[in-house]
């Protein structure tokens, strides 16, 4: 489909946009995990470079967000986290794409995009997922994640770059400064590339067992020095084109691990409509059963129990295996709008930790917060002692 070329309006930019970023905003937070290789580059129609922003596990970064027009019409069928459809048509310029992902998927590990919660269509993994243990329905659980294109303050030399993060370690947070801003009368639209504002983030890394999770601590908007202008849309990328989306028997085969000959392609469950179908070539192993699946047993990063401590703690509001642990958690409220993650701001001082042990301490806005996760830290120390 062919990009409409955007005029050159900034009023129109901002019509276009206001709509989809107040939604998108306003959507149910949700999480993320970690993955790439969910977009078709050889879609773009130059052959540019493609380069993935990291961004730092610790310290502050600033970038612009570059955002991008939709061209395609399976875009406004998609699904927002909060599980409404984007409704965003051809021609709305959207800050970002979020998608949900399956990892890990079947014996070779593939990585897949859940037709569940991307699109509200049947997805073989999760309903498969359904009838089995809670083990494995934790591992088999989508995560949720937001795809940027974005220009390095710090490095602009690089050009636009691809940022692809889980949901919640970014996106949500942005999402609710955003929302919060535009509650208390100030609309701000970050990503308008003729009158947005940059994103400053300071980023934390937390480690867990197997891995470690970067996210938003704090979320900034700051003025721009100079602002990229509407061409700089045209180096950003049209990630609702460059989406792979998978046929239900195509994640099936996945998921499998089948070999073609195995797909009974007049099989149903597969309500493709107008959503194109593109799938990474891939050949597999045989398996008959739908509880394949490699992923080792969950345990708490913070050591509290999991599926039981659920939410108990501050540590919890930012956990990675967050989604997991409320899904093990019986009678959990799944849409529950969390507290931001505090920091301290000294630089090697840790909230709850190292409390009143600086000399700012005593003046530090997170004070109170801080005093009461010494607290809460204190208590499970003993809790702990005592199993
Ligand atoms: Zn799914």
């Amino acid at each position: 489909m062919a990009k409409k070329k955007s005029s050159s309006k900034k009023s129109s930019i901002r019509d276009r946009m206001k709509d989809r970023q107040r939604k998108q905003s306003e959507a149910a937070s949700t999480r993320g995990g970690s993955g790439r290789g969910i977009f078709d580059f050889s879609k773009l129609e130059d052959d540019r470079e493609i380069s993935f922003y990291k961004p730092p596990k610790k310290g502050k970064s600033t970038f612009d967000i570059i955002p991008f027009e939709v061209t395609e019409e399976y875009y406004a069928k998609a699904l927002d986290p909060d599980g409404t459809t984007t409704d965003a048509e051809v021609g709305v310029v959207e800050t970002g794409m979020i998608y949900a992902m399956h990892f890990g998927v079947g014996p070779e590990n593939k990585t897949v995009l859940c037709l569940a919660k991307t699109f509200g269509k049947p997805c073989p993994i999760c309903e498969a997922a359904a009838s089995l243990s809670d083990d494995e329905k934790k591992a088999l659980k989508p995560k949720f994640r937001g795809a940027f294109s974005i220009l390095d303050k710090d490095n602009e030399e690089a050009g636009v770059q691809i940022f692809d993060h889980s949901f919640f370690g970014f996106a949500e947070s942005f999402n609710k400064e955003v929302r919060d801003l535009a509650k208390d009368g100030e609309e701000i639209y970050p990503a308008d590339p003729e009158d947005g504002m940059s994103v400053k983030v300071r980023w934390t890394t937390k480690s867990f067992p197997g891995g470690e999770f970067t996210s938003a601590d704090r979320i900034d908007f700051v003025e721009r020095d100079e602002q990229p202008g509407l061409d700089i849309m045209d180096q950003g990328f049209p990630f609702d084109k460059l989406l792979k989306i998978p046929t239900y028997q195509e994640v099936e085969k996945l998921f499998l691990g089948l070999d073609d000959d195995d797909i009974d392609s007049s099989s149903d469950g597969s309500d493709e409509d107008d959503i194109p179908v593109d799938v990474g070539k891939d050949k597999g192993k045989k398996k008959t059963t739908a509880k394949k699946k490699t992923k080792k047993k969950q345990e708490c990063p913070e050591g509290l129990e999991f599926g039981v401590d659920f939410d108990e703690y501050n540590e919890c509001d930012d956990c990675v295996v967050r989604d997991d642990c409320q899904a093990a958690a019986p009678n959990t409220d799944d849409d529950k709008d969390e507290p931001k993650e505090l920091v301290c701001p000294e630089d090697d001082g840790e909230i709850g930790k190292d409390f009143d042990q600086y000399n700012e301490c005593e003046d530090c806005d997170f004070y109170d917060e801080c005093e009461e996760m010494h607290k809460e830290i204190k208590k499970r120390k003993a809790r702990k002692g005592k199993k």
